[in-house]
This record gives C-alpha cells, structure tokens and sequence, in this order.
C-alpha cells in the first residue's frame, strides 16, 4: 500500500530532479521553444516544496491535487497547466483515502493523462510530454521500473518527430531533430516514481 508519505516523497524526488537536470530542459526549450521550460518547472516545484512543507496534506489525493494547483498557479508556460491537471486529475481520482493499491495509482494516473491528453489536444506522435506519459501508464502494470523505462524511451523517440502540438509545432520541419522537453521532463517524473517505490 502506497501512503501520504510515499506521495510526499515522489514529489520530493521529482523537485530534486528538476533542480538537477533544469538547464538540460531549458536547452533542450532553446533548441525547439523559447528556453524556459527548466527555468519554469524549477519555480513551479519551489513553491511545490514550500507549500507541501507549509500545508502538511493528509492524504495521497491531497498532496497531489496541491502540488498540481502550485503548478498551475507558479508556472508561466504551457506546461503548468498541463502538469497542474495531470496531478490535480491524478490526485482527485485517488479520493480521500490514506492508503492506495499500486493498480489504483496506475488507473488514477491513467485518468490524469487523459485529461493532459484533453486539455492539451495531443496525440501519442506529436511530439509532447504526451509521448513519455502514456507509454509510462500502459507500462506501469508491469512495474515502476518498466514504466519509467517506457517514458525514458517515449521521450527519446521524439527526437526524429515534427512537433503538432505546443510552441516546437511553430518551427515545422526544423523542430525534426530534437528532443521534447516536456517529454523529457515527464520521464523525469516517472523517474522519480520508480526512484520512490525503490
Ligand atoms: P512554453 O512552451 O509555454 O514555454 P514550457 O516550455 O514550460 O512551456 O513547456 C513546453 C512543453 O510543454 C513541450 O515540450 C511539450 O512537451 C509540452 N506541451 C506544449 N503544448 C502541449 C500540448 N498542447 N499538449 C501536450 N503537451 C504540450
Ligand atoms: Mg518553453
Ligand atoms: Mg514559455
């Protein structure tokens, strides 16, 4: 069973990996967006931290559904309202429960990333944080290790993909050739997750 303090510190995990691997995010953005993309997820999971700290969340639901509005509320970019529905959506889908089964986390996340689907329009090809999250979910069956193995690989295999979706669609064919960002950012996450679960 995965409790508050095993959400507490996935999220904990998931800010120190943003703290190390910022500038890498942003000149993965330079290449394909605006160069901000570490720059704005190291605020949104700043105030995160500060605000997990402050406000002492009771419940797996609880943490995630904060962490999720900081981000919406800290972050400029198009990524913080995705990441704030992915965790607020994720968190909700939880309830108000101490405890969660690993196969309700799986069918919560699930519901998370159909709502970023969406919101944001994406498809699993165009070049998003959609292409590390899904192949993440449809792995986490197997385990956290095979499911941030996925992202990771998800993410990767954007490089040789023209962005749809987001500012990288904007360069067309230039965006050919390039890691996502948000892809990256979202192996990140499921990372530290499976960093978590040990
Ligand atoms: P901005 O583009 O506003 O500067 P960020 O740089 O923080 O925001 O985030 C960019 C990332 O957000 C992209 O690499 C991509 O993965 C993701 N993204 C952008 N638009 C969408 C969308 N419509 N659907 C899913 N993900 C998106
Ligand atoms: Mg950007
Ligand atoms: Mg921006």
């Amino acid at each position: 069973m995965l409790d508050v303090d095993f959400f507490r510190r996935w999220i904990g995990t998931a800010a120190a990996s943003v703290e190390r691997e910022a500038d890498r995010l942003t000149e993965l953005d330079s290449a394909i967006g605006d160069a901000d993309h570490g720059s704005n997820l190291q605020r949104g999971f700043r105030a995160v931290t500060a605000e997990l700290q402050k406000a002492a969340p009771e419940t797996p639901g609880a943490v995630l559904i904060l962490a999720g509005r900081q981000l919406i509320s800290t972050v400029g970019g198009a990524s913080g309202p995705l990441y704030g529905t992915l965790l607020r959506r994720t968190g909700k889908a939880l309830g108000d429960s101490a405890e969660v089964t690993p196969a309700r986390l799986a069918e919560a996340l699930g519901e998370g990333v159909a709502a970023v689907a969406q919101l944001g329009g994406a498809k699993a090809g165009d070049k998003t944080m959609i292409d590390a999250l899904e192949p993440a979910v449809a792995a986490l069956g197997t385990s956290y290790a095979a499911a941030a193995a996925a992202a990771e690989e998800g993410a990767v295999a954007t490089v040789p993909l023209q962005a749809r979706k987001g500012r990288a669609s904007y360069l067309g064919e230039r965006s050919i050739g390039h890691q996502d960002p948000g892809a990256t950012s979202s192996a990140l996450l499921i990372a530290a997750l499976a960093e978590t679960a040990g």
